[in-house]
């Protein structure tokens, strides 16, 4: 069992196969210039499995496929098959930003994934295009469409909330769960990245106070969820609505989980570029000794809590998709 300084049982592990992307967010990464790791220094399917098998021998039993975006890297498929054969996995998971879905979705429930996070900031095709700078939102309608008919489940929607952007849209894209099983979870924008400002954050209270507008919420339980959304419902609504307070509710003290970088790194912390390399117990070749000590070395460097709420401006030089968000 893998438990951290501060008592937290660790048993997540959210994996980002590739640091690429076929969008830009505007909070996410810089239109251009951005350096993609050289190809030979990511981790290959057979390596990500070996540390899923140590991670499953130490307590690891979810794991989320994330990035970059999980489904531009080829093959994704046949690492869901591998990840889901591997004894003590009970729950795989991906976040995506949908664009490469439909094609893909029953292809991926079929090797084992069982559930999906999709990201969609807005309704609005042109404002979409202005966030995420490439792709066009009926795409990823249709890997919404998809997903849900793949019986991926639950398939929730991931919100960046950004005051003086899409904060207008709140209560319209949690109305999306009246009349379909879509579970949507706004995210409160983190000082990763340039783009953030104190003045986009909008808070997880006014978002939730500005979702009750539309009639009383009861809290429910998150489908499929250990995460840190607080989730609600609205009554005889299909899906259900959820605020993850990052930055003001932070929620490090039942955190659960560590970081593999594409290229092999453990981050114990979403916050801190801090890592455990384990590119020298997969290659040339697997030292499952050496694995399971890195492992343990990643979970006690957890730090109690992440610098968040405290910070006026957003780190350069750092991105969501480099860690794996
Ligand atoms: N490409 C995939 C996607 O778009 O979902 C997976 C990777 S993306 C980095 C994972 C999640 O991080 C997305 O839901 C994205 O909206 C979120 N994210 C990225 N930067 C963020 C930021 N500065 N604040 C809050 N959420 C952020």
């Amino acid at each position: 069992m893998l438990c951290d300084r501060f008592g937290r049982r660790i048993e997540y592990l959210r994996i980002s196969v590739t640091d690429r992307c076929n969008l830009r967010c505007v909070y996410c990464l810089p239109a251009t210039g951005v350096r993609w790791l050289p190809r030979q220094e990511i981790l290959r399917f057979e390596e990500i499995r070996e540390v899923v098998r140590i991670g499953a021998t130490l307590g690891i039993t979810r794991v989320r496929l994330t990035g970059g975006e999980p489904l531009i890297r080829e093959g994704l498929a046949e690492l869901v098959q591998m990840l889901a054969s591997i004894p003590g996995v009970e729950d795989l998971s991906m976040t995506t930003n949908g664009v490469l879905l439909a094609q893909q979705a029953h292809r991926l429930a079929r090797a084992g994934l069982t559930r999906a996070n999709i990201s969609l900031d807005t309704l609005d095709p042109d404002r979409f295009r202005r966030i995420t700078r490439f792709g066009t939102i009926a795409d990823v309608w249709a890997g919404i469409d998809a997903a849900l008919d793949a019986g991926l489940f639950p398939v929730k929607l991931n919100v960046v909330v950004m005051r003086g952007v899409n904060d207008d849209e709140i209560v319209t894209l949690g109305r999306l769960t009246w009349d379909r099983p879509l579970h949507v979870r706004f995210i409160e924008l983190m000082p990763i990245g340039e783009y953030f400002s104190r003045e986009k954050l909008v808070p997880a209270e006014e978002i939730l106070s500005r979702l009750s507008a539309l009639g009383p919420l009861e809290p429910v339980t998150s489908p499929g969820g250990c995460g840190p959304a607080r989730a609600y419902a609205w009554e005889g609504a299909a899906g259900t609505v959820g605020v993850i307070g990052a930055v003001t509710q932070a929620f490090c003290a039942s955190c659960n989980r560590l970081r593999l970088t594409a290229s092999g790194r453990l981050r114990p912390c979403l916050d801190e570029t801090a890592a455990v390399d384990l590119l020298p117990a997969v290659r040339p070749a697997v030292d499952r000794a050496q694995l399971t000590g890195l492992f343990r070395q990643a979970v006690l460097s957890k730090p109690e809590q992440h610098t968040m709420a405290q910070r006026e401006v957003g780190t350069p030089r750092f991105c969501m998709a480099g860690v794996g968000g």
